[in-house]
């Protein structure tokens, strides 16, 4: 651990030396910034192991909020300790803010606190401060060091198991499990994207073959980096890859968020028509967070749009989501598209998505993901022989 960088960001100057005594005596390399402002136009070229975030900035340089709304907005996943001179109920709803943002904050303190204090807050810190770097990936796809879970879709009116969602998972041998979030944005990075999306690729059209031999007819997704749009060899090379397997490019559905169409990367038009072209599905990932205007998605070839889980959570109770989400199926309706929610949670939301006419439905009721020999047990216990889901009955 020794050696690991750590960012104070803070006005003032008794707080800085106290931080950077600590830190030092800790084994961390401590590097001070004093403004926000400065902080956000210098952070990607440093990319510090840790962060100490003094919310009280100065008068003229950007508040606590923009700050935490820029590290939310860049999807940071560097752990933060938040600290504030102020009462403790600005910093609760600073936490609260962050928390909302995906950050990850794993501490929060109230000034003045004692160098012995802090010292101890940081020792706790050092023990989960796992800190992900490219080696360990590039090795961890060199040695497959991942598994696949697969989470089922129903078709809302016939209640049938029609398809999966393929979702990765990193497992270093003897360690707990690390969740995609932690790992896509260091892949999409370091380029690593590419080769660790062909193994997802590969290993689940093996699973694919293999749930065909069980006489399973399911479709299956897998999730595309905006960085892949780019590539315009990539369809090529999928379905070669498909052809290799004897797999109908018909049964492969790639999801792409809607952030990465509308980001509009060179080529993307072109990568995600030729896949269109080839038989392959393609669904728009996560709508609802992003900026589509309706001209890209008139133009953009996808089959299907997935209505993000933020507005399906909770969806039975609040009025505002059961508004934006009818919006969405009327919109996608509209452009011919399958509207898929994720997100599905109770019987409640599922009931009024029936309701609403949405087409598909994904998320806890049916199932969490699940590695392949849970999805098979889940499938004998939840699956009728008629394919129909059986609901109220768990793994
Ligand atoms: P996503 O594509 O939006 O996938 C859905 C996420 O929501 C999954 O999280 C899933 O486990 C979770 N989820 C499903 N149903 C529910 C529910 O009812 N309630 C709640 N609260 N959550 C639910 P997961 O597996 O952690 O994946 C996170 C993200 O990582 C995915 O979001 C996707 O963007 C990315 N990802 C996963 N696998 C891959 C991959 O192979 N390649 C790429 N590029 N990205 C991947
Ligand atoms: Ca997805
Ligand atoms: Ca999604």
């Amino acid at each position: 651990m020794t050696g690991k960088s750590l960012l104070i960001l803070t006005a003032s100057e008794e707080i800085s030396l106290l931080l950077q005594k600590a830190a030092v005596k800790n084994g961390f390399v401590p590097f001070l910034l004093t403004s926000g402002l400065g902080l956000i136009s210098s952070f990607d070229n440093i990319k510090p192991d840790l962060m100490i975030l003094d919310l009280d900035l100065e008068v003229g340089d950007i508040d606590g909020v923009e700050l935490l709304n820029h590290f939310g907005k860049a999807q940071c996943k560097i752990p933060i300790m938040l600290l504030s001179a102020g009462d403790h109920k600005i910093l609760f709803s600073l936490n609260y803010i962050a928390l909302e943002k995906k950050l990850n904050i794993i501490a929060n303190m109230i000034y003045p606190f004692s160098a012995e204090e802090f010292e101890y807050k940081l020792s706790l810190t050092k023990h989960n401060l796992s800190v992900i770097d490219v080696e360990d990936l590039a090795s961890a796809i060199e040695n497959k060091h991942f598994i696949l879970h697969y989470q089922p879709k129903i078709e809302i009116k016939t209640k049938k198991w029609i398809g999966v969602e393929v979702l990765i998972r990193w497992q270093p041998p003897g360690q707990r499990i690390i969740m995609p979030d932690d790992f896509i944005s260091l892949a999409e990075e370091s380029g690593l994207i590419l080769p660790m999306t062909i193994w997802v690729i590969k290993q689940s059209f093996e699973d694919l073959l293999r749930f065909q031999s069980e006489n399973l007819n399911l479709k299956i997704a897998v999730n595309l980096s905006s960085k892949l749009l780019s590539d315009i060899g990539f369809p090529d090379e999928v379905l070669r890859l498909a052809k290799e397997m004897n797999l109908n490019p018909e049964q492969i559905c790639f999801e792409v968020t809607e952030s990465a169409t509308s980001k509009q990367p060179e080529n993307v038009l072109e990568v995600l028509l030729r896949l269109r072209l080839k038989g392959f599905s393609l669904s728009i990932d996560d709508f609802g967070t992003g900026y589509s205007s309706l001209v890209e998605l008139q133009r953009l070839p996808f089959n299907e749009m997935k209505i993000d889980k933020s507005f399906i959570m909770g969806i039975e109770s609040t009025e505002m989501n059961q508004s934006i989400v009818k919006a969405i199926l009327y919109l996608g309706h509209t452009l011919g598209l399958t509207l898929v929610a994720e997100g599905v949670e109770n019987v409640e939301a599922l009931s009024l998505l029936t309701e609403l006419n949405c087409d598909v439905a994904q998320g806890y009721l049916i199932s969490p993901a699940l590695p392949i020999d849970e999805l098979r047990k889940w499938h004998k216990k939840n699956i009728a022989d008629d394919f129909t889901w059986k609901p109220f009955e768990s793994v």
